[in-house]
Parts: C-alpha cells; structure tokens; sequence
C-alpha cells in the first residue's frame, strides 16, 4: 500500500525507502575547466548527479561520502544541514554543493518530479543565457568577436577589461615594484593606481567595442584587475557612458564598506557573489544596498535550494540575482531549475559556447547544442532533466591525470570525526 503522500505522486521508486549507498566520482577536464562530476547511487536503482566546482577537489565530495550512506536522499535540508558545516567560501564549498544538485536530481527521480518543482515550482520557462568570451587586445577585434556572439542569437554578453590591457603601455598604471607580477595579494593592498591615460585607453577599448555591437545588447565587465577602490571609483565613471550591464568584482566580496562606497560612486549596476558561500554570506551586501546585482555561482553558494533564498532574499534589498557558471551542463542545468525558481533571475553565464555541441553532449536526453537562441529550455523530465551521461563524451573529457572512471571509492566509507558544533 502507498502511503498518503505516494497517492497522487509519480512514483519512479519508493522515496519512503530509498536510501544512499555509494558515492563514485569522474573528474572531467576542458568541459571548460577542471571539475568532478559526483554520482550517488541508491538501493533502488536510481542515481543522481552533481558536480564539484571547477577547480575544486574530488577531495571536498568524497570526505562527505560516510555522512551520507544510508540517508534517504529526498530530505535534502536535512543532509544539507549535516554537511554544510564542510563548506566554506569558494571552491571549498564545491563538495557540499555539487551533493545538494545529486540530492535535487535524485529526490526529483524518486517523485517523478523536475528540480525546479522541488523548489517551488517555475517563474519562467527558458533561461537567459549570457556567454563569456576570451579576450583581444584591440577593442575592435573585440567587438567583432561579440557581434558573432549576438549573430548565433545571445542576446547577452560579457567581456573583461582591466589593467591587463594596460600592461605593455607605458604611464598607465602605477605600480609597487614586482607588485605587477603577481595576483595573489588582494585588491586594497597592491598599492596599484591606474592613470588618467590608462582610464582613456580603456574607455577607447569599450567605445571601439560599442562602435562594432552598438547598444541594443547588455554587455557585462569583468576582471578589472587588483587595483584599490579609488582607481575602481574613477575608472568606473568614466565608463559609465558606455552604459553597462555591471562591472564584476572590482574588488573582493568581502569588503562590503567598500562595495557600498563604490556602489554609491558609479551609475552603473555593480555585481559580485561567486565566491560566496551561503546566504550568510552575501547579506552584508545586501543590508548595506552595495550591490545592484548578486551573482552566486551554485556550485559555491550552496545549491539550488540555498541559491534561490540568496535570490530571495536580494529581491527582497531591490537587488537581481545573475548567476556564475563555469561547469559542465550538469552544474548548468541545476543553475537551470535555480534560475527557472528564483524571481529576480537575470541571466545565467557560460563559458562553452566556442565548443557548445561536444560541451552539450555531456548529457543524453536533451537538445544538442543546449543553448538555442541564447536560452536552454527549463527541462521537464524528473530531477535535473537529463536522461544519463554519455559514456563516449565523458571519455572524451576525462581528465588524464586522474582517469577513474566511477571507480570503488571503498577508501572513503569509514571516514569520520566528531561532527557536532557545540558541547
Ligand atoms: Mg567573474
């Protein structure tokens, strides 16, 4: 006999009964980066997906596997609850995040439902895409490179422009001796300005690019380079004639005194977030208005339930949530059913339009390439959508320096510490 809440439902399995068995991995590389992709397995057949990070670790996901052997994977806030304790901001919260997507897909298969369903139903039936695109050095080569973009149909675009542009020309920037050479120190603390010249060098590099896509399509910035917020303050009003999407992560996110100062200086939307982890982490932001747009990446921020309360809960400051994305379409398509459930959705990037349809071949059971239009179409199907991995594709991107392919994993099944945060 089902029980009351099986009556009315599709039911691929028992979700009652269904319990997580095993935990196998594959780690991908160049579909773009490098990432792993994480498989639960169940006593009833079923598996579901996830994905680690793009330069995270197996590491991060398979310290979980123990937690989780033997859950029911459908009580989603449950084991999230348990192992967020496992996550921290950046790509040590890929473990965590890409197990909630596994649990998302497989609560989604055992109830016959989409993702999106999970998280409370849809609010659009297409996802917006915007694509990243490499850089050139000359504005116009740019602005050719993007008006292929708008002709394939995107319809959104980003591109970066910063001090890197600037490095072989002489009295752009300022800078501490060797501190050029290095981008591991934080923005405030490079001591590096940038000049009046090299603020009219950028802004000939945007106006070149706007001279060849003109201005009917949004164009995000990104990747200003380690400069303090005062050189972000003046670059950013002589830019803001071009009118701009956003300008992203000018400085660290962790510096919400200094994004507010910055938000309060320039006219155009001001974007950070895919580093953040948690919606914990993204409300110093929000409480002091400093962002216009926050842009999680769900693969940091927690997953598709944690992703759409950050959405929440900027809509609820009068901000937009886009959203990072920089993973194979098994992070893209959990950023679908985020997207598809989250109000203030904006746009959703991607790194893998120069390769879209092996990229898209990942994954059986939906369109080839997944992007039509500048858009993927909100799946239907149970749980993430997709139908299963394609073995040949997965070969293809295997990454060579670790080419298990879902093998035992046994070395993980006893680890284990006292877990509990308080006494
Ligand atoms: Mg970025």
């Amino acid at each position: 006999m089902t029980d009351s809440v099986e009556a009315n439902v599709n039911v691929h399995s028992r979700p009652s009964e269904l319990k997580i068995t095993d935990m196998r991995v594959v780690n991908l590389r160049g579909a773009p980066f490098r990432s792993t992709i994480i498989r639960l397995d169940t006593n009833q057949g079923i598996c579901g997906y996830g994905e680690v990070r793009d330069g995270g670790s197996e590491t991060y996901a398979l310290m979980l596997k123990s937690r989780l052997i033997g859950e029911n994977p459908c009580n989603i806030d449950k084991i999230f609850r348990k192992i967020k304790q496992f996550g921290h901001h950046a790509r040590q919260a890929g473990g965590v995040c890409g197990i909630e997507m596994a649990l998302m897909d497989l609560a989604g298969k055992a109830y016959g439902v989409p993702a999106y369903q999970l998280a409370g139903g849809k609010f659009r039936d297409r996802i917006l895409c915007y694509c990243d695109t490499p850089s050139e050095r000359k504005g116009s080569d740019m602005g050719k490179r993007l008006k292929e973009r708008i002709e394939n149909g995107f319809g959104f675009l980003k591109m970066d422009v910063g001090i890197g542009l600037l490095r072989d020309t002489e009295d752009t920037l300022i800078a501490p001796p060797e501190m050029l050479r290095t981008n591991e120190i934080m923005h405030p603390f490079t001591g590096i300005q940038i000049t009046d010249k090299g603020i009219d060098l950028l802004c000939q590099y945007v106006a070149e690019v706007r001279e060849e896509i003109g201005y009917q399509v949004p164009l995000a910035v990104d990747h200003f380079g380690h400069i303090g917020v005062e050189s972000c303050i003046r670059l950013g009003k002589a830019l803001d004639q071009f009118s701009l999407a956003w300008y992203e992560d000018m400085i660290p996110w962790q510096f919400a005194d200094q994004w507010q100062r910055l938000a309060e200086s320039v006219d155009t939307p001001v974007c950070t977030g895919e580093d953040i982890y948690l919606k914990e982490g993204f409300m110093p932001l929000f409480e002091r208005r400093a962002i216009a747009v926050a842009h999680p990446d769900l693969a940091s921020s927690g997953g598709i339930l944690e992703t759409k309360k950050v959405g929440d809960l900027a809509q609820d400051h009068g901000i937009a949530m886009a959203l990072h994305m920089a993973m194979s379409p098994i992070a893209a398509l959990a950023s679908v059913h985020c997207a598809a459930a989250t109000e203030n959705f904006m746009v959703l990037e991607n790194h893998s339009v120069d390769q879209l349809d092996q990229w898209s071949s990942l994954v059986e059971g939906l369109p080839v390439p997944l992007i039509e239009d500048g858009h993927i179409a909100v799946p239907e199907g149970p749980g993430l959508g997709f139908t299963d991995l394609n073995e040949e594709v997965i070969k293809a991107f295997v990454d060579a320096d670790n080419p298990g392919i879902f093998e035992s994993t046994e070395r993980w099944d006893n680890e284990g510490a006292h877990d509990r945060l308080w006494s």
